[in-house]
């Protein structure tokens, strides 16, 4: 049995820059610094830095007052800054920097007066933190919707969740445009998601099998699983090994094998190793060389000085 191997595939930048975020300010703070949502959404990640020092908790009002926390690589609403200066929270502020794109582009887009529309997924972190910005109406694609009849006059904004399958938010976007042919569409979908698709797309191609390696709960790995379905091929999102079911293997002489941006190579690794094939093939446009470097605002906090969460914690600009 043969493995083809996607590239790219894994951790992005916003999950290198959440994960490295924890673990400075574990260094500068000392245990325990607090974690508001997952970090990123994988359970091993999440129990790593559990391990190094870190407390998650769902919810800013449990963080014991005067502490430290981080928020996730999701992004958050202003209502958690607000109780964290309410709670004299240190804040870290470890939203992927094309999340607060998606921020800055609502909040401006309301100045404006247009009607803005979320293509995203109802209840996913994100997507909580995206429509806590200003006022909006989500579109889940995966379910009925409908938009409230604004007139033709109206100036239509539709922006969409970073995470989401390239597919499915097209289609959602070209229903939208039907009732507003003029609607300014921003395409929101990161460089990670697409790279991971095309990949998966390719994948899917010359494969008879896909795994997709992450947690069930990380909305790029579903996205990726759903792609090599919509291609034909049997997909299995897996944690790792312990989740692989042999049953699958059988008859199969090409697997595929790709990861979300929330999964680290240590998992795909540990799959490859329980399947043992014959070779491996890298399938793929390649590398990526995304970096995001810490805010300088948040440099200060981690290095020399602590800035309050009274400070202006999600700077306002196209970062
Ligand atoms: S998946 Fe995209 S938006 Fe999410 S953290 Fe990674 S780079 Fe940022």
């Amino acid at each position: 049995m043969d493995v083809y191997l996607a590239n790219p595939r894994g951790f992005c930048a916003g999950v290198d820059l959440a994960v490295d975020i924890v673990e400075l300010a574990i260094q500068r703070y000392g245990a325990p610094v607090y974690v508001k949502h997952q970090i990123v959404h994988n359970p091993k990640v999440v129990a790593d830095v559990e391990s190094m020092g870190a407390i998650t908790v769902e919810n800013v009002d449990e963080v014991p007052e005067g502490s430290v926390v981080v928020f996730s690589a999701h992004g958050s609403p202003p209502s958690d800054y607000q109780i964290a200066r309410e709670r004299d929270l240190t804040v870290l502020d470890a939203t992927c920097p094309l999340v607060t794109r998606v921020h800055n582009e609502a909040k401006k887009y309301s100045r404006e007066g247009k009607k803005i529309v979320l293509v995203g997924h109802v209840g996913h972190q994100e997507v909580i933190g995206t429509t806590g910005q200003t006022e909006m109406e989500l579109v889940d694609e995966r379910r009925e919707w409908s938009l409230p009849d604004w007139g033709e006059d109206v100036e239509v904004a539709v922006l969409t969740q970073t995470t989401l399958s390239i597919r499915d938010t097209a289609a959602a976007v070209e229903k939208i445009k039907k009732l507003h042919p003029n609607a300014i569409v921003r395409n929101d979908i990161c460089y990670a998601t697409t790279n991971r698709q095309a990949a998966a797309i390719e994948l899917a191609e010359m494969t008879e099998l896909v795994l997709v390696i992450g947690a069930q709960n990380s909305s790029n790995c579903n996205q990726l699983k759903a792609v090599a379905i919509n291609k034909g091929v049997p997909a299995h999102l897996i944690i790792g090994p312990e989740e692989l079911d042999r049953s699958w293997l059988k008859g199969i002489t090409k697997v595929g094998i790709t990861s979300g941006a929330s999964t680290p190579e240590k998992q795909v690794r540990a799959v490859i190793e329980a399947i043992a094939p014959e070779n491996v093939y890298r399938v793929g446009a390649g590398e990526e060389n995304m970096t995001f470097t810490i805010p300088r605002g948040l440099r200060d906090l981690i290095g020399d000085g602590a800035r309050r969460s009274k400070d202006e914690p999600n700077p306002d600009d196209d970062s």
